[in-house]
């Protein structure tokens, strides 16, 4: 265990990350154990097939389930979709707390977990409370920077937990990503996640309006994101993720190539989700956050395929209305 790390969920950014931590890993210790495990056995055994082709001397296992995956490590980073994937591996049968509680003291006392996916505060907080309860180490450290962060190994981690948690997992982190900032207590890094999540949702509507406005007064799309890229309306939804093709001169985001990649409408509609949930609990009104949720939506129910496309390609939803 003390020398294996196991990374579950190996979707698209747990499978850029996974590649980050080991490999550098693997450079500054060969003799270094390594785990996958996803839900699809598919994406385990690629990930796998590829690691190894590149780094023939790797050791490297699949675990059929989170209970192997806990077993063989010592430290186990997760990135699964939402809740109730966090809840199920974490906390149900087979899963990663009643496994702890099968384990010596001192396996269990030498466990660290490390949970990036974007999920509801009070369900990361009752996770990291049982696990804690057990006597393993647990923060959550969901991740800003998208797609190509997690490649370039430039991500955000918005950490909560203790301060010595946040200590052991610094390292780790730094393998994958370029920030890592410690946001409070448990459950802090997820609630500066959701609040930061909910700006941009928001802000990539507005920036779909302004740009598809502009160029039904005649405004050249390029003319227009430059103005606003140097003007105070200037945000990353239209210098870095501009919804219209071709707006920007040196950059390529998925409207480039008709909204592929990036970050999916399904997951932005989950994050304004768990915005609106944890304002009501908050008693913090919203009300910019309940409508942009109910824009993309409506995006999804009528063109179902947006439902996998970067957010961005809310634009088109927009300008389909408007050709109407
Ligand atoms: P994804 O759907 O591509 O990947 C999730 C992976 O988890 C899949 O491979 C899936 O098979 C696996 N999985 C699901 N249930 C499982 C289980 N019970 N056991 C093992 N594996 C299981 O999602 P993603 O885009 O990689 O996003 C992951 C998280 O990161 C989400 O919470 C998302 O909100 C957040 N996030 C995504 C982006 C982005 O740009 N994609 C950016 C920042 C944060």
């Amino acid at each position: 265990r003390p020398n294996s790390l196991s990374f579950i969920g190996l979707g698209r950014m747990g499978s850029q990350m996974a590649y980050n931590l080991f490999s550098k890993r693997f450079a500054a210790a060969k003799d270094s154990h390594f785990v996958v495990c996803d839900a699809v056995p598919d994406a385990a055994n690629r990930f796998r097939d590829n690691f190894l082709h590149e780094f023939p001397g790797a050791n490297m296992s699949i675990a059929p389930s989170p209970e192997q995956a806990i077993i063989a490590s010592q430290t186990v980073v997760t990135m699964l979709p939402s809740s109730p994937h966090v809840r199920r591996v974490y906390l149900e049968s087979g899963g990663l707390v009643p496994t702890l509680r099968m384990l010596t003291d001192e396996q269990v006392k030498s466990t660290f977990l490390i949970d990036s996916t974007t999920l509801d505060v009070q369900v990361g907080r009752e996770v990291a409370s049982e696990t804690r309860k057990t006597g393993a180490e647990m923060i959550d450290a969901p991740v800003s920077g998208g797609v190509t962060g997690a490649k370039a190994g430039t991500l955000s981690f918005l950490v909560g937990g203790t301060e010595d948690a946040f200590q052991l997992a610094r390292p780790i982190l730094e393998r994958m990503g370029a920030r890592i900032i410690h946001c409070g207590a448990s459950g802090s890094g997820l609630a500066a996640k959701i609040c930061n999540n909910l700006v941009l949702g928001v802000e990539q509507i507005v920036v779909a309006e302004a740009m598809l406005l502009g160029q039904r007064l005649g405004l050249d799309p390029t003319v227009l994101a430059g103005v606003i890229n140097s003007s105070t309306g200037g945000c990353w939804s239209s210098s870095v993720n501009n919804p219209v093709a071709g707006a920007l001169a040196d950059k390529s985001p998925p409207s480039d190539r008709d909204y592929e990649g990036g970050f999916a409408t399904s997951l932005m509609i989950k994050d304004m989700g768990l915005a609106t949930a944890v304002g009501e609990t908050a008693g913090s009104p919203l009300p910019l956050a309940e409508a942009a949720e109910s824009v993309y939506q409506a995006s999804v129910t009528r063109y179902p395929e947006l439902g996998n496309k970067d957010f961005s390609s809310v634009y088109k939803y927009l300008k389909q209305a408007a050709e109407e």
